[in-house]
């Protein structure tokens, strides 16, 4: 895109893309080394201080503040090429000009989606990673306590336990004194704390890696439709079924606790319903409809379809939608009802190249 600023702008344009395309892999390689040292140090702190949740939540908070740095760092080096090409669109005075630095722009600002996307998901991934060993160290020593026996309170003789997820009680065989046994330090951390969501949701992994697309997806959609939403959920109910299954074989209480599996998936997909308002409903739904007339090429069925609905909102969706033939059908219906004076084909072109970027943008 660059080739086709005049010369003027063209070294300027240059020189800040390389500045970026400089800056991202030096942020991409402080990733890795804090991840290579952070890798190092939570293992050897899961092996001297596993059975103390202070030191472990300090070590992750720790983590992710290291993790927040760099995303600042890279925030504010963008806000900075951001400004810079701002400066050259200043000088830009064609038409031609400003669709090449368009472009541009919209070219490193998904660059800088992208690196900002890889510092998350390298934070996501070594906390679920460390929080799993983590809670499989649990796992062994919570063992290892449960075979220890226990001592009778009134008598002395021993006593094994057999409920390890939670507080019991247990009759002495000797001298029938009632002992309350409660869970070890690891069996409480395993249990009650982060141990099993931590296992759990490191066998989710995939099914959260696309829970997290599908949110991205949806939230790169300027205009969703019911559709959209609906993948959105479906990806959640994954994520938290394949969760609820794991968390359940490895929990004794998972009845007493949350009921069946589904019942638990239910109560968290609840969580996303009470959160979206009806009338997003209603106008996801009318723009669901919208791209599904699109979709037929009739003219009359997109013209019914459209009434009502915003038509720039309406060009937009059915575009980012995929639909090439149905988003020229809605750009000649907004020609004709707002009375552009352009030449319908050059004005659409201009529309599309407009989206585009926006879409590119959005990535
Ligand atoms: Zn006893």
């Amino acid at each position: 895109m660059i080739e086709l600023l005049s010369p003027a702008l063209k070294a300027r344009a240059q020189a800040v893309k390389t500045k970026w395309d400089g800056f991202v892999p030096k942020i991409d390689a402080r990733v890795q080394e804090v991840l290579a040292e952070a890798d190092a140090g939570l293992d050897e702190l899961i092996a001297l201080h596993g059975n103390d949740p202070g030191p472990m939540g300090a070590a992750f908070s720790a983590l992710q503040v290291r993790f927040r740095g760099l995303g600042q760092k890279l925030d504010e080096a963008w806000e900075k090429i951001d400004g810079e090409l701002d400066q050259v669109r200043d000088d830009a005075d064609s038409a031609r000009d400003h669709e090449a630095l368009g472009h541009l722009w919209a070219e490193l600002r998904a660059s800088y989606a992208q690196a900002k996307e890889r510092i998350d998901l390298a934070y996501e991934g070594i906390y679920t990673r460390k929080n799993a060993a983590w809670g499989r160290a649990l796992w062994s020593q919570a063992q290892r306590d449960s075979q220890q026996p226990v001592a009778c309170v009134k008598c002395g003789a021993a006593i094994q336990q057999t409920v390890f997820h939670q507080s019991s009680n247990l009759t002495c065989a000797h001298c029938g004194a009632v002992n309350q046994l409660h869970p070890g330090m690891a069996a409480g951390l395993l249990f009650q704390g982060q141990g099993l969501h931590a296992l759990a949701h490191e066998q989710a992994w995939n099914e959260w890696l696309a829970m997290h697309r599908a949110e991205q997806a949806y939230n790169g959609h300027r205009v969703p439709i019911t559709r959209d939403r609906d993948a959105l959920l479906a990806a959640a109910r994954a994520y938290w079924t394949r969760y609820y299954v794991a968390f359940q074989q490895m929990h004794p209480g998972f009845a007493e606790a949350f009921g069946s599996v589904q019942q638990a998936v239910d109560a968290r997909l609840a969580q996303h319903s009470a959160w979206d308002a009806p009338v997003e409903v209603q106008r996801r739904a009318q723009y669901q409809a919208v791209v599904d007339a699109a979709a037929t090429g009739d003219r009359g069925a997109i013209q019914r379809a459209v009434a009502g609905a915003d038509l720039d909102d309406a060009v937009r969706c059915v575009f980012e939608h995929g639909d090439a033939r149905g988003t020229m059908i809605l750009l000649e219906l907004q020609h004709r009802a707002e009375q552009e004076d352009e030449p319908l084909v050059r004005w659409s072109g201009e529309q599309i190249a407009r989206m585009s970027r926006d879409l590119r943008a959005r990535a």
